[in-house]
């Protein structure tokens, strides 16, 4: 019918293979630097998006959430689950994938794995969140769970951070010990930890990314020295926190979206009404950060839709500009006559007599 109406029923898809392939071709530590700016671009128009907490649906072992925003021009969303026990059964934690659609139209743009798109921009994040909150010039990260967002998390900190030394702590010795040989090549100077103390002794900052379906305490306050910097980033659901709450207190609290992070947060700890600040004000200087050198600044990070957009907005440039690292998925029935669905199936089936099918 309209022989210029142009081909929006092939979705550029993203496998996992292709989206491995294309964190090599960029490098992985690039592909964080870019997401890192990406995100902070999108944090400075926070106010034109689209915001709900993300839509959880909980049970025992784990959650499945949706998490969708939209600028006004693009729309995208991100399923993604929590399942601490999965790791013991040899399954991932965390796992993912996200669409980005047109406003205009409705109809998607993209289609893609986000598990490894989504350990790419939570440490994307704690890198923008490090770099406005820490003090000038951090060099040691201390890393708490080195399971599997661990190498992110401090391949983004050297990369957008300039940290040079990790002092890693798990409380399973082999995953520390996986990531000591995964970043063997990286430069950085590491250090297995046998205790959380141990791993904190002369760190700038802090990361805690553990995976546990429970209130558990990896920092206490008296672990935490004047002027550090801390991304908890594992606790992210009712229920699973890992600071105590005395370090909360005496910390400067920065979060994401408040209504999402009081659910899921560290701050669930505290009251619904106890102060917090918002990341993206920092970042557009509405808020000045840490107030001074010797202040605890915590970025209680639980993941959210916005940074996720980044990620699908950042991926879209870089699939158009390469075309051999996404497939082109027969996603959309889109007859020729938009009002002819039917006609179309009817004309499928004279198709599949003709072929014997
Ligand atoms: P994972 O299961 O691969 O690794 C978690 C690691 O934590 C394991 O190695 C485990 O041994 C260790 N651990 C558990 N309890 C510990 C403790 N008390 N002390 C020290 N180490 C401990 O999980 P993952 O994919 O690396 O994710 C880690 C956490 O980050 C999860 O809770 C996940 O939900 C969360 N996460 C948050 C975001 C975000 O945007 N904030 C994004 C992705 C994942």
């Amino acid at each position: 019918m309209n022989m210029m109406k142009p081909k929006l029923n092939q979705v550029p898809f993203v496998s996992v293979e292709n989206m491995m392939r294309l964190a090599l071709d960029v490098g992985v530590e690039q592909c964080m630097v870019e997401l890192a700016s990406h995100i902070e671009e999108d944090f400075r128009r926070w106010p034109l998006f689209d915001k709900r907490p993300r839509v959880a649906s909980h049970s025992t072992d784990g959650v499945i959430e949706l998490m969708p925003t939209s600028d006004g021009t693009d729309y995208g969303f991100k399923y993604v689950n929590g399942h601490p026990k999965n790791m013991k059964e040899g399954l991932q934690t965390v796992t993912a994938f996200g669409l980005l659609a047109s406003v205009d139209t409705g109809y998607p743009v993209l289609l893609t794995e986000m598990t490894i798109l989504t350990a790419l921009r939570t440490a994307a994040t704690s890198a923008m969140a490090t770099k406005y909150l820490a003090r000038e010039n951090p060099k040691t990260l201390c890393l708490i769970g080195n399971g599997a967002q661990a190498e992110f998390q401090a391949l983004a900190l050297k990369a957008v951070n300039g940290i040079t030394k990790v002092n890693l702590y798990d409380i399973d010795r082999t995953a520390s010990e996986k990531c000591l040989r995964n970043l063997a090549d990286s430069g950085l100077e590491l250090a297995i930890c046998s205790t959380a103390e141990g791993a904190i002794e002369g760190a700038d900052v802090v990361t805690t990314c553990t995976a546990d379906k429970n209130y558990a305490t990896m920092l206490t306050d008296n672990m935490i020295g004047a002027g550090l910097h801390i991304n908890a980033i594992g606790g992210d659901c009712p229920g699973k926190t890992e600071l105590h709450r005395d370090v909360l207190l005496r910390s400067e609290i920065f979060v994401e979206y408040p209504p999402q992070t009081r659910i899921e947060g560290e701050i669930q700890q505290l009251d619904a009404d106890y102060p917090v600040r918002e990341l993206w004000q920092v970042i557009t200087g509405e808020d000045t950060g840490r107030t001074s050198a010797g202040a605890v600044t915590l970025f209680d990070g639980v993941g959210f839709a916005i940074e996720d957009f980044s990620a699908l907005r950042w991926l879209r440039t870089k699939v158009g500009e390469r075309p051999g690292f996404s497939q082109a998925l027969d996603m959309i029935a889109d007859p020729d006559d938009p009002r002819d669905l039917f006609g179309m199936v009817q004309r499928e089936a004279g198709r599949m007599a003709m072929a014997g099918i």
